[in-house]
């Protein structure tokens, strides 16, 4: 393996430089949508990101086009066709939510995020959008009109707040960022405009943002700035990525390396068993319960959507299942969750009618979904009125 040592570019910043290009195609299509975002579609305007967080996982191979990660921050494509190649394809699409947005500091200059939003504004489609730079409030009005036909999401990544104990360390591990309380009165702008907000803190890095001071001040800044939701999940590292990071360390923080190199010996992507994880997701609800906003990302709904009530049992299914995982259920159980939840997902029904017409054997009829389960989704029903 080359290994590719950081840069001391906290101190020595390169300049950046820009591709244009055409790709053949711009939007990736799942068949039914994620439980953590909720989108069934993505679509991306660049390749690299000026913001350079030395953790970033687009530094992996897999999604990295660059052979040295260090290019990553300072070598940027921009897909110049992606809103045509976006209409086109949402064009033949059933609609749902886009993952889609990048206010990397050339966005001002390319405004190719802006255009490909416009797209989705003229189709109907809602849009989630995850954002480390409060460069998004530029288009408020546009994606507050998208929210207004199709309910929306605009999400900060934020892992550290200038009350965290090692904030300084997180500043200097996402240097090129905006610093959060910028994104925390970004966000603020959002919940203002009636936009459903929050945070994304992702990742939480050992021995930096695991500790409960954090977690409490991200929380707690989440909610005080008109935020509905903190939604979290661990660091994973993976060949040059790895390399890359682990260098960073070295060279900034030396005292984190052996901790590292505990959590993610040779071949492994995630952290190994010692690390803290369920209790911190544990903690992270905990605090959410406390501060009266929620640890799962509540799933937009189009209120018109005839598969409307389809879309809120498979949430409370997905919510169990997490909750399962949590208290470290048996597969098998988490399993039959997530496969009810994709089946109810895949149903091409409206659910309210199958048990309107047939009652509990109808329920219990949907394949992966059996008698407990059915008898679970018709309490939920029930509940939801
Ligand atoms: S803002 Fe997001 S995409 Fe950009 S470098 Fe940071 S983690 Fe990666």
């Amino acid at each position: 393996m080359t290994l590719h040592p950081p840069p001391s570019s906290l101190y020595f910043p390169r300049r950046a430089t820009f591709i244009t290009y055409q790709p053949k195609t711009v939007l990736n299509k799942s068949k039914r949508a994620d439980h953590w975002f909720w989108t069934r579609y993505s679509a991306y305007p660049y390749i690299g990101c000026q913001h350079g967080c030395e953790f970033c996982y687009c530094r992996e191979r897999k999604y990295s086009p660059y052979d040295d990660p260090n290019d990553f921050a300072y070598t940027i494509k921009i897909k110049e066709n992606a809103p045509e190649l976006l209409r086109r394809a949402l064009g033949r699409c059933p609609v749902d939510l886009v993952f889609t947005g990048d206010y990397q500091p050339l966005e001002r200059k390319f405004q190719v995020s802006r255009r490909m939003l416009e797209v989705c504004h003229d189709l109907g489609f809602p849009v989630f959008v995850l954002e480390r730079n409060p460069g998004v409030l530029r288009d408020l009005d546009l994606i507050a009109s998208i929210n207004q036909r199709a309910p929306s999401v605009v999400a900060f990544s934020i892992i550290s707040t200038p009350d965290s104990p090692n904030y300084d360390r997180v500043r200097q591990i996402e240097h090129l960022a905006p610093p959060p309380e910028k994104r925390f009165a970004a966000m603020a702008q959002f919940a203002k405009a009636g936009l459903l907000t929050g945070t994304c803190m992702m990742p939480i890095l050992p021995g930096m943002c695991d500790d409960d001071a954090n977690l409490e001040a991200v929380v707690r800044w989440t909610a005080d700035h008109g935020g509905k939701f903190v939604l979290a999940s661990g660091l994973t590292l993976s060949d040059q990525q790895k390399n890359y990071f682990l260098g960073v360390l070295g060279q900034r923080f030396p005292d984190l390396l052996a901790l590292y190199g505990t959590l993610y010996p040779q071949g492994s992507y995630s952290p190994a068993g010692g690390w803290q994880w369920p209790r911190i997701a544990l903690k992270i609800r905990e605090l959410c319960e406390k501060y009266g906003i929620r640890d799962r990302v509540p799933r937009p709904i189009i209120p018109t959507d005839k598969r409307a009530l389809n879309k809120r049992i498979v949430e409370r299914l997905a919510e169990k299942l997490y909750t399962l995982e949590l208290a470290n259920a048996s597969s098998y159980r988490v399993w039959a969750y997530r496969k009810a939840a994709w089946a109810v997902d895949d149903l091409e029904q409206d659910i309210g009618l199958v048990y309107r017409t047939m009652g509990l054997k109808g329920l219990q009829g949907i394949e992966s979904v059996g008698s407990s389960l059915g008898l679970e989704i018709e309490r939920i029903i029930k509940e939801l009125g």
